[in-house]
Formats: structure tokens, sequence, C-alpha cells
């Protein structure tokens, strides 16, 4: 293992990553965990990959599990990275691609933060833990916490999906509805972790979600042959996938996988949109979004505790981030899955209507390579489906 310490990337405090470290003691700020990627720079051999397991666990030099003996596995798998023949031509791309994130274990990309943070919670010896959840979060770390016999507290709007409240009643985890937002929800665990004394695995409160989603960055990069595409979209809310697929990006820079970075946008429901709003004023973090609403329910945070990271990665970057209505959603969703058989979750749809937008007004050039994040499998929104039904009666003549 090649974990060195924990970082706060804002007041650069150090901690211990041998113990249970959550927020900057000093300043209260997400921790990163960093990597001695000297020596990963000599150890790494992108041949060597071919005879590992043909999953996240393949880049075992990059996570920060110590013993194997301690990794949870439900069974990851490298998620597809499709080319959108048909609809990428139809809008007028030339190399338009997916990365579907609806085939891991539970049907969202939220397993990659689970496997890898449950299975460093085991490591660490953590018997409990609570967390706030819009659903896919709560639910994967609930199936992870019952392989790895770890007590899961979940506690999410009781308009989350029912599916994903149902993932974690069949597994047996506490579960508790609040009538509000994630927000909401975070104020309870909180209450709760300070009288019980669990592990807070909110979000950003402990470190090693990030290391999970991270791989898709790797993988990506993994599928282009050690290549970066020019652009990639993704579906934020609280944005640890995008700090995770810029932090992967940064680890293959430093030990010379790659030279250049692609353009990382953030996409965003227009109805819930403090990402996109802090980037349009230059600003190094967003301002709580009021009455957040969108079919995108995995992305309704209306102030992320790493929004100075996801705005960091944009313009570190040069991307930017873009805001797509709920009709939008609902539009792509159902196009894209009329035209390439592909059945995805309405924040993976928000990709494919943000990049088209980006594509009509230049920012995109149509023969960039595009990658979109698909963040979870449609079968887990049966309902948006309906509600699109309604959508395309009243206006039977969509056109792109
Ligand atoms: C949680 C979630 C997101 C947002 O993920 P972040 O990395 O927290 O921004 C997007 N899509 C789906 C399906 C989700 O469950
Ligand atoms: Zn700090």
């Amino acid at each position: 293992m090649y974990v060195t310490h924990l970082e706060c990337p804002k007041c650069k405090s150090i901690f211990n990553h041998r113990k249970v470290v959550q927020l900057c003691q000093n300043c209260a700020a997400p921790l990163l965990v960093r990597y001695d990627l000297k020596k990963i720079k000599n150890k790494f051999c992108k041949k060597k990959l071919k005879y590992r397991s043909y999953n996240l666990w393949r880049y075992k030099e990059f996570l920060p599990i110590e013993d194997e003996k301690n990794i949870v596995s439900l069974g990851e798998v490298i998620t597809p990275l499709l080319k959108l023949k048909n609809f990428g031509s139809m809008l007028g791309f030339e190399q338009l691609y997916l990365k579907d994130e609806g085939l891991n274990p539970g049907g969202s990309f939220k397993s990659r933060g689970a496997a890898v943070g449950i299975s460093k919670a085991k490591e660490l010896g953590v018997k409990s833990f609570a967390m706030p959840t819009n659903g896919n979060a709560g639910a994967a770390w609930a199936i992870y916490g019952a392989k790895a016999g770890i007590e899961a507290h979940i506690v999410m709007p009781k308009n989350a999906p029912l599916i994903t409240q149902n993932e974690c009643a069949v597994v047996g985890a506490k579960l508790y509805l609040v009538d509000g937002l994630i927000n909401d929800a975070g104020k309870i665990v909180a209450k709760a972790i300070h009288q019980y004394g669990i592990m807070d695995a909110s979000t950003l409160k402990e470190p090693y979600r990030i290391e999970g989603k991270k791989t898709m960055g790797l993988e990506i990069v993994e599928q282009f042959g050690w290549k970066v595409p020019d652009v990639i979209l993704y579906p934020t809310g609280g944005g640890v996938g995008l700090i995770g697929i810029y932090k992967a990006l940064l680890e293959l820079r430093k030990i010379g996988i790659i030279d250049t970075l692609p353009r990382l946008v953030a996409v965003q429901a227009q109805n819930c949109a403090p990402i996109v709003e802090a980037c349009k004023n230059k600003q190094k973090e967003s301002v709580f979004w009021e009455n957040a609403k969108t079919v995108a329910f995995g992305i309704t945070v209306p102030k992320a505790l790493g929004d100075f990271l996801v705005l960091e990665a944009i313009y570190k970057t040069e991307g930017t981030a873009v805001d797509v209505s709920d009709e939008e959603i609902l539009k792509y969703q159902f196009l894209l899955a009329k035209n390439e058989g592909l059945f995805i979750c309405p924040e993976g749809a928000a990709t494919v209507a943000a990049a088209y937008k980006l594509l009509k007004n230049g920012w995109i050039k149509p023969k960039e390579r595009v990658v979109l994040l698909n963040t979870g499998s449609g079968l887990k929104y049966p309902d948006t489906i309906r509600a699109d039904f309604l959508l395309l009666k009243s206006d039977n003549s969509i056109k792109i």
C-alpha cells in the first residue's frame, strides 16, 4: 500500500491514515488521501494489469487498502465505455461515448465509493456508520455494509426513489425517512454521530469514498488505451465523482502516464444548480440553493461540502458547468433509449442534454472525444418513464 497520509486541501494539515479521521480537525474541510507517487511511478506497470482481475481492484496501487483480506466485494465490474454511434451522429458528434455505471452492483456508480469506503472501514475496525443520502449512496453502503457485517444507519428524504429505500430495508439497514432534503437528513446524522459515537459516512466526511469513485477516471483512461478524452461530463450533486475523476487524472499525470487533462463539465438540474451559478460568477464556493427540486433525484444537493473542490477541478481543466431542465432530462433519457437501446437514469440523461447544448454553442467541437457518465441504471427510476410518456402524449412530434 502506498498511502502516506491524509491531507487537508484547504489548510494543508496532515493526519494519520491508520486511524478513523473524518474532517480536518483544524478547518473542517474534507480530507484527501495522499500516496507516495514516486514509489508508484517505479512500481506501477500498465502491462501488469493484464494479469489482474477485471474490476476496480486492479488499480490497487492507487487504492488505500493495506491488507487485501479486508476487501469487501460484490462483484464490481469494469463498466462499459460505449460509443453512441447512432445518437451521437444524429446530434452532430463524431466521437460521443457513454460510460455505463448502471452495471455496478446496486445499479449505480455509488457502489465504487461503497466498495472502497466499506473495505477501508473494515480495515480500520469500524463497527457501525451513519449517513444521509438521496438514495443510491445509502443503498450502496447498506449492501456493502451487510456483506462486511458493519451496521448501517441510513437517513434519506421520504421522496427518494422507493427502490433505494427497499434496498436498505432488505439488507437490514436501519432506515430513517425525513420530510425534507439531503441537508435535513445530514442534520439528523450529525446529531446521531455525536450521541452514539458511530462513524460518519456522510459525503466527504470520510476520505475513502473519493478513492473508490476515482476509479472511474482510471478506467476511462485505461479504456482509451491510456489516453484522455477531450471532455468528460458528469452529473453533479455532491460532486464526489468529479473530484475523484480529477484526482485520478492528477495522479496519473504525476506518474507520467498522461500529460494533458480533459475538460471537466459539471452538469446540474435547472432547479438545483449551485455549482453552475458559482461557476458563472467565477466563485470559489457555492451558495445554498433554495427550494431545490428535480427528477434527477441523485443530484438534488443544494450545497455540497466539497463545492470548492468541484469548482477547482472545473477551473483547472478549463471546464465548465451547465444546467438543464427536467423536461430536457426526460426527453434525452427517452431519445437515448430509443436510438441506442440504453435505459439510463435521469442524472445520466442530464449529461446527454448538456453535451448537446455545449455542441450547439460551440464549446464542444464535433470532432472532439466526449465522454458522458451515466451514473446509474434507468431500472432504478421506473417512474420517470411514466412522466415522460405523459410528456410525449402532449407533444408527439419531439425532434432534436
Ligand atoms: C449520487 C448520484 C449522483 C451525484 O453524485 P456525486 O458524485 O455526489 O455528485 C449522480 N447520479 C446518480 C444516479 C447518483 O446516485
Ligand atoms: Zn484544514
